[in-house]
């Protein structure tokens, strides 16, 4: 028996940040890992932060009874309820436990696309946009409208006000973004905001917006972050301890609705009932309890920062033409050929490993991502060099 036509197609496009990793794996066996610069993969190098290794031991040690159990498909009261109290202090918003629901991770987008949408129901993302979207859309039978970010990566409003029509359902952002690393403005999701409420008023609809917020503490040089929450009330998070906690193997996350949603509650229970049926049924039992007591802990930002600080001084030395990231750990270069896949296989020639912007739906692009070791970074920048030189980008 072989797979279904649909599940065919999708493979075949694959995922270019898995082929690159797994090209890359090859390349190591043939030429020793330290000859070999991988800058594909999002996997944080980084250790989840010492009180993570604490609140393990304490656990290990005097375990409650019953931890390993079934529970409640929401998850853990108390893990709901420290959530809410850490993002209530965050936001100024007032969550309750009863606006939180624990999740597998990338299940919380899963879990929130199937809880609203018909079949044909549109969703909009911007590009660059983190390539699973598009498969978690049509996981759901929607229908991914594509539309571009500015020369900031910014969401560009005139295309997203053209975009909108009756058939939208939600807008998936995704700040601090992955793969351009752009922090998206308070004025920029304040226009955002006041255009998704113009539009519903239009059409008589409502239009939720989901906050990716996988790397929302991972931002730089002070900048205080803005939520997408506080511009429009139909509004979610959907995010996981992967990046901030450095736990991406543990798949522990959560959904955050806005406590005025429209229809909250029954949009809650959808949520609580599709952890079920989609089969994740609830977030790790262990991680719950963990993350509990984490909600106020972060990852060494600063060691992200100088990553970034040493990459992006090199790269703009040697003539790359790229926006400086803001936040998450990734750059997002043009690249110097106008063949973006071109480019990362004149890389790969030269032991270095990268993304092509045509993974994000950005061609004419590429993606480093920096979570690795220092090694790694000052290793890949003789090969960066050597193709800049070659290109002459800019
Ligand atoms: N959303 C974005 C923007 C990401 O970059 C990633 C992972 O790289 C995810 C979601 C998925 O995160 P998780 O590993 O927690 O499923």
């Amino acid at each position: 028996m072989s797979v279904s036509e649909r599940i065919q197609k999708s493979m075949a496009e694959g995922s270019w940040i898995r082929r690159m990793f797994e090209e890359g794996a090859i390349m190591k066996q043939r030429y020793g890992e330290e000859n070999v610069f991988d800058l594909s993969l999002g996997n944080p190098i980084i250790e989840p932060p010492p009180e993570f290794r604490r609140e393990l031991r304490r656990l290990a040690e005097q375990p409650l009874p019953g931890m390993h159990r079934y529970m409640s498909n929401a998850g853990y009261d108390e893990t709901r309820a420290a959530i809410a109290s850490q993002l209530s202090l965050e936001t100024g918003i007032k969550f309750t436990l009863n606006d939180i629901v624990m999740t597998c991770y990338a299940g919380a987008l899963n879990v929130v696309l199937k809880a609203i949408l018909n079949q044909g129901d549109e969703v909009i993302i911007f590009a660059p946009y983190f390539a699973e979207y598009v498969h978690y859309i049509d996981n759901h039978y929607g229908v991914a409208r594509i539309i571009p970010t500015d020369e900031q990566f910014a969401p560009r409003l005139d295309a997203l006000e053209n975009a909108i029509n009756e058939k939208t359902r939600a807008v998936v952002i995704n700040s601090p973004n992955n793969p351009s690393g752009a922090v998206y403005s308070e004025e920029r999701l304040h226009g955002l905001g006041e255009l998704l409420g113009k539009k519903e008023t239009h059409y008589g609809t409502k239009i939720l917006l989901i906050s990716d917020e996988a790397y929302r503490k991972i931002i730089y040089d002070g900048l205080k972050y803005p939520f997408p929450l506080h511009h429009h009330t139909q509004s979610l998070i959907a995010t996981s301890h992967s990046k901030d906690l450095a736990l991406p193997g543990e798949r522990i996350g959560y959904i955050a609705i806005h406590p005025e949603c429209h229809q909250r509650e029954e949009l809650v229970n959808g949520f609580i009932h599709l952890n079920r049926t989609l089969g994740f049924v609830n977030a790790s039992a262990l991680m719950q309890h963990l993350v509990c007591h984490l909600q106020a802990v972060t990852v060494s930002v600063a060691e992200y920062q100088q990553k970034r600080d040493f990459l992006y001084e090199h790269l703009i030395e040697m003539g790359y033409s790229l926006v400086k990231p803001q936040g998450a750990f990734y750059i997002f270069p043009k690249s110097p050929l106008e063949d973006d896949v071109a480019f990362v296989r004149e890389l790969q020639q030269l032991k270095v490993l990268t993304v092509p912007g045509r993974g994000f739906g950005t061609p004419g692009y590429f993606r480093i991502a920096y979570c690795v070791e220092d090694r790694v970074l000052e290793g890949s920048l003789a090969g960066l060099r050597q193709a800049a030189q070659k290109f002459e980008p800019g």
